[in-house]
């Protein structure tokens, strides 16, 4: 059986609450990220200081990086109100009135996984996000009528891991768009050492660094590393989390050196031996591996292609030379090269 996923399993109501608890609050609190943080800053004050709401905005990126935090951040530091939903739960048009209506001059509405809303719901927010209007229909056929009703200026904050899936009418009316993109180590370490400071734990300045090592530049996966070594820790050690704990608990999660898990070791290793090396269609991939594309392609691609063990091309996924040297497997680029 697979070891338990830590790096992207589903939320359980626990880790909801404590991803809620270690939620930084304000703009000064959010760690990296400097430049949206400093247009952020910037578009936050001018609006305010005309006394305006603001433009919509769309925040893109891989899972975990911060996106719905700094929806909130945002609604906080604007000092409104913010209602939360997503593509998904969004199922028909009318779903949205209710929501919409309800919404005071400059109250943030977020609706994460942007790229999920069906077409005929999508359709239904252009008017409301450009003009702050939205139409109703009522009866059908030929009675139909239609009826405009006024909405009270709002900000629309969208969150998408995938971009590149929004229509281009969605995308242009947006104001402002920001790409979260990975943090580097040394900004995992603080995102660590503000949990742990607010989780009153100690831990040693050597376990932080081997916590955001394995993170893979995703302040989520440190959070929950953090809390599962600390559990660790309790159970077996003297309550100050030492570095040599901090190696055992991580070794015990599965979780190699690069932060790949279980199901990224799969799919590396699929990748290798079973279509050796690749191209290969992310399609056909997922089936052997018995996933769906898109937990390959949102939850284990970014990160790859990140750390540059794997690569894009037009004829699909290829693993790269680094991927074999981590498993030890001999390069066959390399190998053509010498024979040639
Ligand atoms: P996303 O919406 O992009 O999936 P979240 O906003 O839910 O990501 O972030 C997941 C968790 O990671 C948050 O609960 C928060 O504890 C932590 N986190 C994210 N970004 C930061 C940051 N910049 N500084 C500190 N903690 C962060």
């Amino acid at each position: 059986m697979d070891k338990e996923r830590i790096i992207v399993p589903q939320e359980t109501e626990e880790d909801l609450i404590f991803n809620l608890s270690l939620r930084p609050e304000r703009l000064r609190e959010f760690i990296g990220q400097k430049q949206i943080v400093e247009s952020l800053k910037i578009s936050i004050s001018a609006a305010l200081n005309r006394k305006e709401p603001l433009e919509h905005i769309l925040l893109s990126g891989p899972q975990g990086l911060g996106k719905t935090s700094l929806a909130h951040i945002i609604a906080r530091e604007m000092g409104t109100k913010i209602t939360a939903t997503s593509g998904p739960a969004i199922e028909r048009a009318g779903d949205l009135i209710g929501i919409l209506t309800n919404l005071e001059r400059g109250d943030i509405l977020f609706i994460d996984e942007i790229h999920r809303l069906s077409k005929v719901v999508e359709e239904f927010l252009y008017p409301a996000m450009e003009n702050f209007q939205i139409d109703f229909v009522l009866d059908k056929g030929p009675y139909a009528k239609t009826i405009k009703f006024n909405l009270k200026p709002f900000t629309l904050i969208g969150a998408t891991t995938r971009a590149g899936l929004l229509s281009a009418p969605l995308r242009g009316r947006f104001g402002m768009f920001y790409h979260l993109d990975f943090y580097t180590e040394e900004e995992i370490m603080e995102v660590v050492r503000r949990s742990a400071k607010i989780l009153e734990v100690s831990i040693e300045e050597k376990a932080i660094l081997e916590i955001a090592r394995r993170s893979r530049g995703t302040p989520r996966v440190a959070n929950r590393l953090l809390r599962r070594v600390r559990d660790y820790a309790q159970v077996k050690g003297k309550g100050v989390i030492t570095e040599e704990m901090a190696l055992k608990a991580l070794g015990m999660l599965g979780i190699d050196r690069f932060g790949l898990d279980s199901l990224d070791i799969k799919v590396l290793r699929t990748l290798l031996e079973g279509f050796n090396g690749g191209p290969v269609g992310i399609e056909s991939l997922a089936a052997t591996l018995n996933e769906e594309p898109d937990t390959l392609i949102d939850l284990v691609e970014p990160y790859l292609l990140k750390i540059g063990f794997l690569k894009r091309t037009a004829r699909g996924r290829e693993a790269t030379s680094l991927a074999y040297e981590h498993f030890g497997l001999p390069y066959p680029k390399e190998i053509q090269k010498e024979i040639l």
